[in-house]
Parts: structure tokens; sequence; C-alpha cells
């Protein structure tokens, strides 16, 4: 069982906190599409409130490579900060750090909120800079950690800043890692993995380690049509990796070996072209055409899977099982929700899933709040599935200081 350290631990009033939280969430038009991210931090930044901190508040925002982007600023994320905490005044930094900033940290107040700017706009962030970590820890008394879905990375303000300030976790990462490692450090067996998406070698590693965990392996997605081809079926114009052909046909050695069973499709949805509405057909594995591509398992693959992971106690998914995205293709990763949904309802079993994509899918099924866990995490998640943790997560553990 993991041991964070925690709000518990820590005098924090009047203390001055530098709280890194995840503040990716959609925008369309400059406004917050979804504020589902930030509802989540509102528990965590009251009790930091009511407890008299003064809050700076940390995240990145996209890709934009260590320069400053105009659409990538997190200015547009005050108001929907501040409208989640009952209109909350949250002060704006246009920097993270610099004699401006330390100005701004200097005047705030007890219960205060300082939002600053992108800290990816500084290629520090990403490289772990020594210097941008002394420049950033030097606004703050203490480090708090309240982003799950960036502790995979060993960024200045997830692994550096914890390593040189007093540091704990927020109560979202603490409840999140609290439930993740209840649910699966020791988890009922037998278990099976559900894993689709796009590609193969992004999870490869995943395959390895689940093999040897689970008992039934489910493999769907675009990521199944390497594993047919590994098999010398025909997959038409498909998405594959071709270069992943070995490994895939590793795998189904390897879970051979570990009396892991592998549930490959065996039947599938083509079309010959990736649109909603496109004309499709249902047929077996064995017989894709030449001009079509697999894009959604079929009815008797979702019977099949519903089949093999009935004596499964625990099941974990990551990844949708067709394009999900595009009509029909959709049916099939809802279908094996909803088996899973009623199951996990009817108390029969555990089922946890995790991924951006997967969970987006789950959103549109309304199926969300059967499964017994949903994270939101992508890498994040795969990476703590694979590990049983993540370099942000282990410092802020007991047994590290
Ligand atoms: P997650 O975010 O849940 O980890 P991934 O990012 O690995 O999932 O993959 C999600 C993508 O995989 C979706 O955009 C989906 O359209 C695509 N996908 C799944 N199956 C297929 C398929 N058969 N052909 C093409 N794309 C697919
Ligand atoms: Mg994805």
């Amino acid at each position: 069982m993991v041991q964070l350290r925690t709000l518990n631990d820590i005098d924090i009033t009047g203390k001055t906190l530098l709280y890194r939280v995840d503040l990716n969430v959609p925008m369309v038009h400059g406004k917050v599409a979804d504020a589902t991210r930030i509802s989540r931090l509102v528990p965590t930044i009251q009790e930091m409130v009511k407890r008299r901190a003064k809050i700076v508040m940390l995240s990145h925002f996209g890709r934009p490579n260590g320069v400053f982007t105009r659409e990538m600023s997190l200015a547009p994320i005050t108001n929907a900060l501040s409208e989640a905490l009952g209109n909350k005044p949250i002060y704006f930094a246009l920097d993270c750090m610099g004699p401006a900033v330390e100005e701004a940290v200097v005047h705030l107040k007890p219960g205060e909120i300082l939002l600053l700017e992108n800290l990816r706009f500084h290629p520090g962030e990403e490289k772990n800079d020594p210097d941008f970590v002394r420049r950033l820890a030097k606004l703050g008394d203490i480090y708090v950690n309240d982003t799950f879905s960036c502790s995979h990375r060993e960024h200045a303000s997830i692994v550096g800043l914890a390593t040189v300030l007093p540091s704990i976790a927020g109560r979202l990462l603490q409840s999140e890692i609290e439930q993740m490692d209840a649910l699966l450090s020791t988890p009922e067996l037998p278990m099976g993995a559900i894993i689709g998406g796009a590609k193969i070698s992004t999870k490869l590693s995943l395959l390895h380690m689940l093999i040897k965990k689970v008992q039934v392996l489910v493999v769907g997605g675009a990521m199944a049509n390497t594993f047919l081809k590994a098999k010398g079926l025909p997959i038409g114009t498909s998405l594959y990796e071709a270069d992943r052909i070995g490994e895939a046909k590793d795998i189904l050695g390897q879970a051979e070996k570990q009396r892991c069973k592998v549930v490959l499709p065996l039947d599938v949805v083509t079309s010959p072209v990736l649109e909603s509405g496109a004309s499709c057909k249902v047929g077996p594995v064995s017989n894709v055409d030449a001009s079509h591509m697999i894009l959604d398992i079929g009815p008797r693959t979702v019977q099949h899977i519903a089949t093999m992971l009935e004596p499964c106690k625990t099941i974990v998914w990551n990844g949708p099982l067709g394009a999900f995205e595009y009509r029909p293709f959709d049916v099939g990763t809802m279908s094996v929700a909803r088996c899973l949904a009623d199951t996990t309802w009817l108390g029969q079993r555990v089922t946890v899933a995790g991924g951006g994509d997967v969970v987006a899918a789950l959103g549109l099924s309304g199926l969300v709040e059967s499964f017994t866990y949903i994270s939101t995490a992508g890498g994040a998640f795969l990476e703590w599935l694979e590990q049983g943790s993540l370099p942000g997560i282990k410092v802020l553990e007991i047994s590290h200081k």
C-alpha cells in the first residue's frame, strides 16, 4: 500500500504553497468547454483557503516547446477557476518566475490565489533544469502536487520541486492513488485486461507486463490489426504497424507460456473509408476485403469477450475497441462497456478504466457511473499500471524522505 505525505502531515497556515495542478482543459474559442478537471480541484483548494494558506497555482497547458505561445496562455482559465470557486478572485501572473512574479507572491494574503502563466513557456520545465527548479522553488514554502495525470513526467514542477521543498500530495491526487491502489495493488483474481486504441508501439511494454499479471488479455482497436497480421490474416488497408509484427508474435508466444489467454477479434466491421455513416460490412477476420479497413470489432467478438471475461473479478480497460468517434464504429466499444457496467453494478466485479479516449467513449455511453473507478489520465494511468508507481508519486511517499 502506497503511503503519501498529505495535507494532514504539515501546517500550511500562512505558508505559500506551490500548488501543481493540471489545467489542460478543453478550450473552444478561448473559453473553457469542459470544466470537469477544474471542479475536481475544488475540495483541495477550499481546504487550503480555509486553512489560511497562500496558494500559488502552477500548471502547463499544451506543448508550447519552451516558448511563449499566446493560444497556450493560462489567462483565459482564470474565469472558469473563479466560477468553480464561487466567484472567488483569482490573480494571474504573466510569467511563472521573475521579479514581477516574486512581487505578486509577496503581496498574496492568506486564503488568496495566484495563478502563474504556463510553465512550459520555459524550456527548463520539461528538462527539469536545476536552475529553473531553484527559481520556481524560491516562490514558495511547500510544494503540493495534485495532478496524477502529469506525475509520470520527470519535469521541474513534478519531480524537481518535490525534491527541494517540503512536499505533499493534494486531496485529489491522494484520493486517486488511494483508490487505484486499493483496487489494483492486490486485485481479486482472475484478472482481465482490455487493451485497445490506435498504436501497439505505445503500449508494448504494458502488454508485456499484462501477460504476466492477468489471466485474460483482450486486444482490440487498431492494435489488434498488428496481431491479426502477425497471425497471417488478411487485414486489407487497416491501420497497423509493420515493424511490430515480430513483437506481436513474441507477445502471443509468451502469453501462452504464462497461461494468459489472449482474446483477438473473431469478426470485424470494415469499410473502405473512415467516416461517420460510412457503408460497412461485418464478417469474420479471415475474410476482410483487400480494399477495406477494420474499424471495429464485430458482434461475435463482443459475445466472445463477454464470455472470456465472465470469470474475471477484476478488469482494467485502456483504449477503445474501434474508431468510436465515427458511428457506427462505436458499437463494439459501447457494447463491451455496457456488459462491464451491468456486471459491475451487480457487484460481481471491480472495473477500472483509464485513458483519454476510452474515457471519452465511456462518457458518450453514459456509463461512467457504472464503473468502479475511472481515471482520466492517459500516459500516467498506463505507466502506473505497469510500474505500480510514478516518478512524481515516489517523491511524495512517506518512505522517501
Ligand atoms: P486511449 O486514449 O484510451 O489510451 P489511444 O489514444 O491509444 O486510446 O487510441 C484511441 C484512438 O484509437 C481513437 O482515436 C480511435 O479512433 C482509434 N482506433 C481504435 N480502433 C481503431 C481502428 N480499428 N482503426 C483506426 N483507429 C482506431
Ligand atoms: Mg489517446
